[in-house]
């Protein structure tokens, strides 16, 4: 289980306002990738005052301080996750927009290989795949 986000705040000694915490809760209680406009849904369900700048604000906080990793899946806008502490890719339904969590051995051995055979040693990467359903065709 992934630590608290809140948790993880204190550590790094930012200040915590009751705001920050109900963001930091809605953000570690997601299991998916919500942009920020879910975000400040989720949070103005706990508390009503949270203003959309003010999600704005601090999840660009966790971004910076490596808490939260920021995706953007193919349709222009921004989406959070809990930085993963174990490295996943991920899979887009282009169709429904729902994303899958992925790991692959293969896909990461070829990575490195690649980077090798180009003169580099492979620190990270990103990798998306942006897919339609098999039998998407004879729903439509
Ligand atoms: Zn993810």
């Amino acid at each position: 289980m992934a630590r608290e986000i809140e948790q993880m705040c204190e550590e790094r000694g930012m200040r915590m306002t009751a705001q920050r915490r109900v963001i930091a809760q809605v953000l570690s209680e997601a299991d998916d990738h919500p942009d920020v406009e879910e975000v400040y849904q989720r949070a103005s369900e706990k508390d009503p005052r949270i203003s959309i700048a003010t999600v704005y604000r601090t999840v660009r906080l966790f971004e910076e301080a490596g808490i939260l990793e920021r995706h953007e899946f193919g349709d222009g806008r921004a989406r959070y996750e809990q930085a993963p502490e174990k490295h996943h890719d991920h899979l887009i339904d282009i169709q429904s927009g729902e994303v899958t969590e992925f790991t692959d051995k293969k896909i990461e051995e070829l990575q490195h290989e690649i980077a090798e055979r180009l003169g580099y040693k492979l620190v990270g990467h990103r990798l998306e795949l942006y897919c339609v359903p098999i039998d998407s065709k004879k729903n439509s």
